[in-house]
């Protein structure tokens, strides 16, 4: 009898815990303590048992990263290389990522509880195509000459920032880890990554696999710890030259603060999202419209920050399209993240349960109908699971509405009209994602260039790729992630005017 796929996972995850999960930091090439030996428990949110125990870097600690990555970037011992010698690094780097497959999404999975089969299929794909497909673009940058018609020539070229901060969340850690890591280390920057408390295993993981791909020592330093400490001596710090963050907009905004406390450092923000999802009565294929609707809300546990949050259903077809979902939302039940047939896996921690338990009961007191889900489910597991929730008949102003749940909630938002369904969707503080679902061309040109955020869906909401960019306006954030326009990020213009 051929082992179930479930309890192999099981097992492998039971040998990859007995062996030792090294939480130890990455700095300069070497594993280390924390200066001061204070350690944090990383708990899986599968079973609420602790896998590992990972250094609590402060102050100091950050303080030695960025002394490695200031030492490593003057020497110029990686941003001196030609960018083709870079690009075979990086491409070696992305291979080891892809031959560890296997491992990484066991720790992501273990470390974040989004299921196996997600971790498998996409985040180690993903992570590992961004390192290898921003390697690959930089050498095929040109640098330019102004087109002056002076006598001397003024050089327009691309230099590295210098010493990048990273700060990433905790619900794609390996992929946002890597949306930075990309662009960053090979337009020849040094990088100190801080990720979330939440999830910092990977990333660790992440940095042997670059030194053994031959990126040299100092140039990706990793200090897992909390974010009021070595997140916060990162984002202060004199000697880093910029913050790529990805993270909620609170914390963004003290990004900010922080920059313009000490040297006003280049701060990039990704932030949080509240995306509108539009279906129009006139679209006709209502079955395939509300099984994306779920599909990409519940994805991640609804723990994504683009995530579709608000559906807004014109009137006539709205009874219809909630019954539907209705119908979807028992597939999403939460099960093992470990078993390769999970499609909803555990919240990260009982704090976002209770968030997201918060959030439903403000739903039901604010008057909106709970028409799937609502409790939290697999409580004997001693894991953190939350049943996929609808509720209809929500109104915008609504808290459910208005703020980022980061769970898997579902608002339905019914609408009259298209100019109505168009203010609604603007009506947000975040500007991060939108989907219009609508047969006729000209509304859907008309309402995709009416919404105010960084990207649009058009009968669809779950394509992507590397190659396009990522990111949001208002609250949501600034910069773009992805694509080549992510070089812009970690890269400065130098003029060098020449007269020979
Ligand atoms: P968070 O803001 O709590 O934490 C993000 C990171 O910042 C973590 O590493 C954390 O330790 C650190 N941090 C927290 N407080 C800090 C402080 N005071 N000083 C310095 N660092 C600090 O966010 P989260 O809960 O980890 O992640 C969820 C958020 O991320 C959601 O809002 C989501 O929408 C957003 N997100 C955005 C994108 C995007 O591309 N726009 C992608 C993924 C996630």
């Amino acid at each position: 009898n051929a082992p179930n796929p479930r309890d192999l996972w099981h097992a492998r995850a039971a040998d990859r815990i007995a062996a030792g999960i090294d939480g130890r930091m990455l700095v300069n090439g070497q594993r280390f303590n924390a200066t001061d030996g204070d350690l944090f428990d990383c708990i899986s949110p599968i079973d609420g048992k602790v896998i590992a125990r990972v250094a609590r870097g402060k102050q100091a600690d950050v303080d030695r990263a960025v002394e490695a990555a200031r030492a490593a970037f003057n020497d110029r011992r990686w941003a001196g290389r030609p960018p083709a010698a870079r690009k075979k690094v990086m491409l070696a780097f992305a291979e080891r990522m892809r031959a560890a497959r296997d491992e990484l999404a066991l720790l992501e999975t273990l470390d974040m509880g989004k299921p196996i089969r997600n971790s498998l299929s996409t985040d180690v794909p993903a992570a590992a195509r961004c390192i290898q497909w921003f390697g690959e673009a930089v050498d095929k940058i040109y640098d330019e000459i102004a087109p002056t018609g002076h006598d001397a020539l003024a050089l327009v070229t691309r230099e590295p920032v210098g010493v990048v901060g990273a700060i990433v969340p905790w619900n794609y850690p390996m992929l946002m880890a890597s949306w930075k890591l990309g662009p960053a280390l090979a337009a020849g920057n040094s990088v100190v990554l801080k990720p979330s408390e939440k999830s910092p295993l990977t990333a660790l993981r992440l940095a042997e696999l670059a030194l053994e791909a031959g990126l040299p020592e100092g140039v990706f330093n990793v200090v897992p710890g909390y974010g009021h400490e070595a997140g916060e001596a990162l984002a202060l710090h004199m000697d880093v030259d910029a913050i790529g963050f990805t993270g909620s907009t609170r914390t963004g905004r003290r990004m900010l603060d922080y920059a313009s406390r000490s040297n006003l450092k280049r701060v990039y923000n990704e932030l949080g999202g509240k995306s509108a999802n539009i279906v129009f009565a006139d679209f006709d294929d209502l079955d395939r419209a509300a099984a994306t609707a779920a599909g990409s809300m519940f994805y991640n546990q609804g723990e994504s920050c683009n995530a579709p949050s608000r559906l807004l259903v014109e009137e006539g077809i709205a009874d219809a399209f909630v019954a539907k979902l209705k119908a979807l939302a028992p597939q999403y039940a939460p099960a093992d993240p470990l078993d390769p047939k999970t499609v909803l896996g555990a919240l990260v921690d009982e704090g976002q349960t209770r968030t997201v338990m918060g959030y439903i009961e403000a739903g039901l007191a604010e008057g909106a109908a709970c028409v799937a889900g609502g409790c939290r489910a697999l409580e004997h597991t001693g894991g953190q699971y939350v049943e996929p929730t609808v509720f209809d008949h929500v109104r915008n102003s609504m808290k459910i509405a208005r703020e980022e749940i980061f769970g898997p909630v579902l608002s339905v938002i019914r609408f009259k009209t298209e100019a109505e369904a168009v203010a609604l969707a603007n009506a947000s503080d975040y500007g991060l994602h939108a989907g219009v679902w609508t047969r006729h061309i000209d509304r859907a040109v008309r309402v995709s260039r009416a919404l105010h955020v960084g990207t649009v869906h058009v009968n669809q909401y779950d394509e992507d790729d590397i190659t396009v960019p990522f990111g949001g306006v208002k609250q949501s954030g600034n910069g773009r992630d992805k694509s080549l326009h992510a070089f812009d990020k970690y890269t400065e213009l130098k003029t060098t005017w020449m007269r020979i």
